[in-house]
């Protein structure tokens, strides 16, 4: 019997890394929710055309406003069904040294990149457990793993991340709900692309695959851990960083 069609909701969907990753889950089959902040229309013009022919809406959602997400999910519910696959990809960096970093800046990164799982999990998690089904991706980031220069908040953010997807994976492990990290490396996005040069090159000099990322990359690792038959893989990070950063 086909597997049916999963409801797919990814956060942060209209970015580099989202945007691909919701391009391959409809391709794979999913219909997709590409949630994100309103675009501006000329961004939102491009985001259409780039999802031309694929199953993908456009859902305005600030990850950082708790009752504007339980709006646009009740929303998305009642024009798309329930919500089987989350991908919680929306994100920030706000660098600086510890010395120099104001509290706004630590609260932002904290609001966006960690404690928007713990909002769209709470929202989504037990309705999966419920029906049986479930498959969540948080995206975290070598970072998270090896901390970085400038980056306390976003470091303790992303290795948050990990905390949290190890210990839902096991709250949801008996019903059937999966949830993992997957830490991208250095990927080719905007988030990249605002990087002073010389940091990106001293970064890729380290990289052993010797190439920066591509979205499509970790959009790969993502489309895999939401498969329909990979019920068995729970509370894993999956790196993808071309072996910048390698361990067991
Ligand atoms: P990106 O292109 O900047 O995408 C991030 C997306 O999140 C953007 O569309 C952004 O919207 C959106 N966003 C920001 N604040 C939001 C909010 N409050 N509510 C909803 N959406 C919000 O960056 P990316 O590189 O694709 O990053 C995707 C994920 O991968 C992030 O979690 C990032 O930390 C992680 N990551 C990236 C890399 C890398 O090398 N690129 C490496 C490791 C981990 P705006 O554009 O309007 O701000």
């Amino acid at each position: 019997m086909a597997a049916p069609q999963r409801i797919a909701l990814v956060t942060g969907g209209a970015g580099g890394i989202g945007a691909e990753t919701c391009r391959q889950l409809a391709r794979a089959g999913h219909r997709v929710l590409a949630a994100d902040l309103p675009l501006a229309p000329e961004r939102q013009a491009r985001f259409d055309a780039e999802m031309a022919g694929h199953d993908v809406a456009f859902l305005p959602m600030d990850v950082t406003d708790e009752a504007g997400c339980a709006a646009a999910i009740a929303s998305a519910r009642a024009s798309h069904g329930e919500v089987d696959v989350l991908v919680n990809a929306a994100g920030i960096t706000r660098d600086a040294t510890l010395r120099n970093m104001s509290r706004e800046q630590w609260d932002q990164v904290m609001s966006v990149n960690l404690d928007s799982a713990f909002v769209l999990c709470k929202l989504l998690a037990e309705g999966m457990a419920a029906r049986g089904f479930g498959r969540i991706v948080n995206i975290s980031s070598v970072n998270g793993q090896t901390g970085q220069f400038g980056q306390t908040n976003y470091a303790a953010a992303k290795a948050g991340l990990h905390g949290f997807t190890m210990a839902l994976a096991r709250e949801l492990a008996r019903k059937g709900v999966t949830v993992n990290t997957v830490s991208p490396g250095y990927i080719r996005t905007p988030m990249t692309d605002a990087m002073p040069e010389a940091a990106r090159e001293q970064v890729l000099a380290m990289v052993p695959a010797g190439r920066i990322g591509e979205p499509a990359d970790v959009a790969r690792a993502v489309v895999f851990l939401c498969g329909d038959d990979a019920g068995y893989l729970t509370g894993v990070n999956l790196p993808v960083n071309g072996g910048l950063f390698i361990s067991f």
